[in-house]
């Protein structure tokens, strides 16, 4: 039985503070949500506007055409499948953005997690207290008028869930700052018309990086996408897609005339340059009390990527880890730090869990993983997720959950971006029919 009741402020309302709320309060304590936004969702509220400073950090970080790139049955919370229910949603294994809005806020709503929710409120400082407190100003608008006020309160305990798509990280190119084109970063574009009759250079070929060069490749004069894993002579057409597309290795340098050139000499004259070279971590209402510092892309030292060590458990960190089943993780992240909290789970000593992160840090070091990608956890996903199911004393991952998402990674590299729609070939049956069961004890 949990043997402590917390007051806990959880930091973001998008997916991971609405599955934190949610797992707080089922385990008995008492969550309040600070978002600074008029909604809940976070990355998933669309936002049309894409103004005139393309560099800078914003709300939305979507594109039009966006859909998923997983297929919906595994993206949704465990016991909460993200189904397609109604005659307005969107049918398609692999839907449009605004349903996984849809989906969120009605997650919200069937938990009743709205009314923990304060909106257009946003924390601008945490600091550590001598009683090992919280104590959370924020500074919230004033209902009826533009006016903002700043107020604090003390909190038991601190679940951080402010996302990590928010601040641009940009590609550092020699010669830039004088090149005359124009440069955006992926999280403000919106839509390809802007583009039409243009030379892109799309630097990134991740899963935005694909989409949007395919999305801009249907107007533009010609798009070249930068990978920067491709041979330094590669200089090709990327098959199965528009003639007007092309994919190099790295960018060396942007010229005063336009020129953008690229790593094996060839050259083109472009209009624009597109970074989809992903975001930066931030926690800027964090200070040295919060004992984490940013280094890298690296948040740490951080015990399995969500307690620092020597203020654990009071402050902990939900949704950091990439290339991984988000919604999922967050649940099980969130259940293990509502755990322990109350005391029903118990937490690794101070000494034991600074052991373990310089352990872990040390391994990626001797096998060269970049710093950078510390939160990748890639083939390691369902290792960590089974261990924290294990913490908590749960149900694994269901293993169809796991084949779907694997497949789905699977296709994305070998369909070269086109793999949303080559799902539907009937030999991937076997793992709707567990899903569809499955959900039916959620949904009977
Ligand atoms: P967010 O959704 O970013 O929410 C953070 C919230 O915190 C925001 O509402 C923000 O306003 C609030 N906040 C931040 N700072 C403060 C503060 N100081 N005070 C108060 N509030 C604050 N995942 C998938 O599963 N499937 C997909 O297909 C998929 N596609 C994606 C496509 C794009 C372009 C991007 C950027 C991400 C995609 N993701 C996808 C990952 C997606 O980010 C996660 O699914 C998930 O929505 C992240 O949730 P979050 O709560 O961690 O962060």
């Amino acid at each position: 039985m949990p043997s402590r009741s917390l007051r806990v402020a959880v930091i973001g309302a998008g997916a991971a503070g609405l599955v934190a709320a949610r797992e707080l309060r089922r385990e008995g304590h008492a969550p309040v949500v600070f978002e600074r936004t008029d909604g809940v969702g976070g990355t998933w509220v669309y936002d049309a506007d894409a103004d005139a400073e393309p560099l800078r950090p914003r709300r939305s970080n979507l594109y039009a055409s966006l859909r998923t790139n997983l297929p919906r049955e595994c993206m949704g919370f465990l016991d909460f499948p993200f189904a397609a229910a109604g005659p307005d949603d969107d049918p398609r294994r692999f839907p449009g953005h605004a349903e996984v809005l849809r989906y969120l806020r009605e997650f919200a709503r069937r938990f009743d997690l709205l009314g923990l929710v304060r909106l257009q409120t946003e924390v601008v400082r945490v600091s550590r207290e001598a009683s090992e407190s919280w104590r959370v100003r924020y500074s919230r608008k004033v209902a009826g008028s533009e006016k903002r006020e700043s107020e604090e309160e003390v909190f038991d305990a601190v679940v951080v869930c402010n996302g990590h798509y928010y601040q641009p990280h940009v590609a550092d190119i020699a010669g830039v700052d004088a090149w005359p084109g124009k440069q955006l970063h992926s999280n403000s574009y919106r839509v390809p018309e802007p583009f039409r009759g243009q030379v892109v250079v799309v630097i990134g070929c991740s899963i935005s990086g694909m989409d949007i060069s395919k999305d801009i490749a249907g107007v533009a004069k010609e798009v070249h996408v930068v990978n920067r894993s491709a041979p330094a002579s590669t200089y090709e057409r990327l098959p199965g897609h528009h003639t007007n597309l092309w994919i190099h290795s790295m960018v060396d340098r942007a010229e005063r005339d336009g020129s953008v050139v690229f790593q094996d000499g060839s050259r083109v004259r472009a209009d624009v340059i597109i970074h989809c070279t992903g975001y930066k971590y931030s926690f800027p209402f964090l200070g040295d009390d919060a004992t984490i510092s940013v280094d890298d892309n690296r948040v740490g030292p951080l015990y399995k990527h969500v307690f620092p060590p020597r203020v654990a458990p009071q402050l902990s960190f939900i949704g950091l880890p990439l290339r991984v089943i988000p919604f999922a993780l967050f649940e099980l992240q969130s259940n293990w730090v509502a755990g322990v909290l109350s005391g029903r789970i118990e937490l690794a000593s101070e000494e034991e869990m600074t052991r373990e992160v310089m352990a872990f840090y040390s391994g990626l070091d001797a096998c060269g993983w970049p710093r950078r990608y510390t939160h990748v956890l890639g083939d390691f996903e369902f290792k960590y997720e089974d261990w924290l199911a294990g913490q908590c004393r749960r149900e694994k991952i269901e293993d169809w959950r796991k084949e779907m998402y694997a497949v789905a990674v699977k296709d994305n590299v070998e369909y070269h971006g086109n793999y949303r729609d080559m799902w539907d070939d009937g030999y991937r049956d076997h793992l709707l029919v567990q899903a569809n069961r499955e959900f039916a004890q959620h949904f009977p």
